[in-house]
């Protein structure tokens, strides 16, 4: 099966009443252990690379391994995502490779580190909504700033710094056409995200509620959110490694976006976590060990057990099946003769 558009994976989501896993990769190994959990529970999913990523692997050793998960597995429908796309270049190159689907992070300035003006932010995205819708490619934009840094991009700080102006949001969807919207309601990128269990005085999911009521179609998207089980933690600390104690997001809080409104659920940490753990346990335990397939396999499947777990939670399992990929010329024409258009943005009443 050829990519498919975002776009088309998120309304199926909606549909549906389920999310879907956004799973970052940057090596085969990581691709090959979502794709193993995506066949195990018949999921759709979006695989994302992130500018260092994309950087690490080189553009077309990443790309290349994307089809070959893409042409390897026909009966699951694959998005291929730049993740904090930071300037329009960035995302036109991501879209030139063959990416399905960007997104342009103009919450912060090119540098990916500064807090951008609303007016910069509405400005660069609407410019590469036009350019990617023209394509068929799928955007996802920002508004609010997450908290912590990932791959040398964040503003840091605590996710409570900035908090999404639901009033900002709808204006800000309206403006620029993206497809989904990356919120900010309290989560952080990292490990590092809470030093406490969070409940509602750090998630605000009130807020994330308010947005969905006011942007009924453009699909949300929850950053930061992975759970960081202590299982996960204890197998690091365990084999040597140095984690401090820390929180991430609850399941059941994921949970409850998904059912208002969330639909894209962007998980990192929690397959670092997986892999760094199992080659520590190798290294540990059998320190006479040497060839790579002895660590990279149970770090494969470490990843492909949680990826999969995920899978199950956020309720994309059993929807693989479910659509025939539309193509992506197709999509582009959808944008332009509007019946992909995410306005108006109140539902009717
Ligand atoms: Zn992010």
């Amino acid at each position: 099966m050829p990519l498919v558009s975002m776009r088309q994976l998120l309304d199926e989501a909606a549909k549906g009443g389920y999310g879907v896993g956004a799973f970052n990769v940057n090596d085969m190994e990581q691709i090959q252990a979502i794709m193993m959990a995506a066949k195990e529970t018949k999921s759709p999913v979006i695989v994302q690379a992130s500018r260092g990523a994309r950087q690490f692997a080189e553009d077309l050793y990443l790309f290349r391994l994307i089809q070959a998960a893409a042409e390897l597995n026909p009966d699951i429908p694959i998005a291929m995502h730049q993740d904090h796309g930071n300037s329009f270049e960035t995302c036109k190159s991501a879209i030139t490779l063959g990416y399905t689907s960007v997104m342009m992070d103009g919450s912060l300035k090119e540098d990916g580190k500064t807090p951008s003006s609303f007016e910069e932010n509405v400005e660069v995205t609407r410019r590469v909504v036009d350019y990617a819708h023209e394509r068929g490619v799928t955007v996802e934009g920002e508004i609010g700033v997450l908290g912590g840094v990932e791959d040398g991009h964040g503003a840091g700080g605590s996710g409570l710094d900035h908090i999404t102006d639901p009033d900002q949001a709808v204006e800000f969807a309206e403006r620029t056409g993206v497809d989904a919207l990356a919120i900010a309601i309290g989560t952080s990128h990292g490990a590092y995200k809470f030093t406490k269990k969070p409940d509602g005085s750090v998630l605000k999911m009130d807020v994330l509620i308010a947005i969905h009521k006011r942007l009924p179609k453009t699909h949300l998207v929850m950053h930061g959110s992975s759970s960081v089980p202590k299982d996960l933690q204890d197998i690091v600390n365990k084999y040597g490694g140095n984690l401090k104690e820390t929180w991430g997001v609850p399941v059941e809080e994921i949970q409850l976006g998904i059912r208002n409104g969330v639909r894209k659920v962007n998980v990192d940490t929690d397959n670092r976590l997986a892999i760094t753990g199992a080659i520590r346990k190798v290294f540990a335990e059998t320190p006479e060990k040497f060839d790579p397939r002895d660590y990279m396999k149970p770090a494969r499947e470490a990843m492909k057990k949680v990826v999969a777990q995920r899978m199950v939670e956020f309720g994309q399992a059993g929807h693989a099946g479910d659509y025939s990929p539309i193509a992506i010329a197709e999509i582009a024409k959808g944008y332009k003769d509007g019946s992909l258009s995410t306005q108006p943005l109140v539902a009717a009443k």
